[in-house]
């Protein structure tokens, strides 16, 4: 990717992205576990978690538990707080759109260009936050084109059959294999 003008857009929350690409390459729109957020949703701001998720985790006891006065409480309200993931309290604030913002930008400033939608494992559980969108827009875009890799559920809709390939293959192995390539090892 070193080289590309690329962005990532991620329903992951594990921030497994964040460790080598910048925030501002990344949207992560189903939330991230290094937030917490009020419970009872009384105000929209997020706090670090990464510090207090490790004290907790030092202080579970034999039987799983951790001492009820450590379980953070928001600020405001004194509600229990909850990780900034998807959930039915999750906050769909600030933050929450800047993540669409952040991507919205990046795909008005592209559209007019070639464009790849790489799908990777994202399975049909969820299919309204990457992969719906990412149909519409191959669709829709005269320069765009669709991959889709998952080992299951590789699936090109019949509309992209000339704009899209379905790789059912272990992605690992699949990006591998696709640096071999490049590099002029496989051929
Ligand atoms: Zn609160």
């Amino acid at each position: 990717m070193k080289d590309k003008n690329y962005y990532i857009l991620t329903t992951n929350q594990d921030t497994q992205f964040s460790r080598i690409f910048s925030e501002e390459k990344i949207s992560a729109i189903q939330g991230d576990w290094r937030y917490f957020q009020c419970s009872r949703r009384c105000h929209d701001e997020l706090y670090d978690s990464v510090e207090t998720l490790h004290k907790l985790n030092d202080a579970i006891g034999p039987d799983l538990r951790v001492p009820t006065d450590m379980i953070p409480r928001c600020p405001k309200c004194g509600a229990e707080m909850e990780p900034w993931v998807r959930s039915w309290v999750f906050l769909e604030g600030k933050k929450y759109h800047e993540e669409h913002n952040k991507l919205n930008a990046f795909l008005k400033k592209n559209m007019h260009k070639k464009v790849l939608f790489l799908e990777l494992g994202v399975g049909r559980m969820t299919p309204m936050f990457i992969q719906e969108p990412f149909w519409d827009l191959t669709y829709a875009w005269p320069g765009a084109f669709y991959i889709t890799i998952n080992p299951r559920d590789a699936i090109v809709p019949d509309e992209l059959k000339n704009k899209g390939m379905a790789i059912r293959e272990d992605i690992a192995k699949v990006l591998a294999d696709t640096r071999k390539i490049f590099s002029g090892e496989m051929k």
